[in-house]
């Protein structure tokens, strides 16, 4: 049973058109368990829908993605889908791994809230931890036997799309470097202006990202090159899902192509 279902081939990869519930969400993870390669795991929460990981990619080199921590972000929640197709098809970047964490706030989707079921903020308590979603994310990203950059994706107006802990290490700024260029040419490919999408400030060094237990605050600490993705989609109507969820899954397949120059004699970035 297993092996007939693993030999999908990418002519059958599924495709979105509109906004989808949590319901339509989990239907299009689990398509992905059919696919050569796709490991498909899931967190329950107490309300019975979970968070998923999947993964595809046997590489050291890992970029994690957390797909809509807020609930009502809806195409940060679901894009995922786009870069995960074009990896199938095309093939993975040399040494690298793709994780995506979605949806990440499953409650919050299927509301369209912000918060989880208990009112909380989830991009607020990377201090605490005191959630089973963050809980759950904090495991994916913990595993141990890769090297690890994480994307946070969001939708939202006003602000950067990257944080460094330390904006003065030479090795943090050549990746970002590194990474901007390889977000300029891909978004040029689908013909999607920067500045459409992101926040201008986008390229600058910001070391004011707030101190406010996002998870940025939890993972750039431990040197994993950390980037806030927010996406001016949300204001963009339904029309535009489609080049919203592109430039989403632009960013992801940018940062896999940086990770997979990265030098891989270090453990640490
Ligand atoms: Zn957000």
């Amino acid at each position: 049973m297993e092996t007939a279902l693993k030999d999908k081939k990418p002519g059958n990869l599924p495709d979105v058109k509109k906004v989808l519930d949590y319901y339509g969400l989990e239907d299009l993870i689990l398509k992905y368990e059919a696919f050569e390669g796709v490991s498909v795991k899931s967190y329950p929460l107490i309300s019975g829908k979970r968070i998923y990981h999947l993964s595809y990619g046997e590489g050291g080199n890992r970029l994690v993605s957390v797909c809509g921590l807020h609930g009502n972000e809806r195409s940060s929640a679901q894009f995922w889908y786009k870069s995960l197709n074009e990896l199938i098809e095309k093939g993975m970047p040399k040494d690298t791994r793709y994780s995506v964490v979605a949806p990440a706030n499953p409650d919050g989707l299927k509301y369209n809230n912000r918060h989880n079921s208990h009112g909380m903020d989830l991009n607020r308590d990377w201090y605490e931890l005191s959630q089973a979603e963050t809980k759950a994310i904090k495991s994916v990203i913990d595993e141990q036997d890769c090297r690890t950059i994480v994307f946070d994706h969001h939708e939202c107006m006003d602000d950067p799309l990257y944080f460094l802990e330390d904006p003065g290490s030479v090795r943090m700024s050549r990746i970002r470097d590194s990474f901007f260029k390889e977000l300029y040419k891909e978004l040029e490919k689908h013909s999607l202006p920067i500045g459409d999408f992101f926040y201008p400030y986008t390229n600058r060094h910001t070391g004011e990202a707030a101190r406010s237990g996002q998870l940025i605050n939890y993972t750039a600490p431990k040197k994993m090159f950390s980037l806030i993705v927010e996406n001016m989609g949300q204001c963009m109507g339904e029309e535009l899902l489609d080049k919203r969820m592109q430039a989403h899954a632009s960013v992801d397949l940018a940062g896999l192509r940086t990770l997979s120059r990265l030098k891989t004699r270090k453990r640490s970035l």
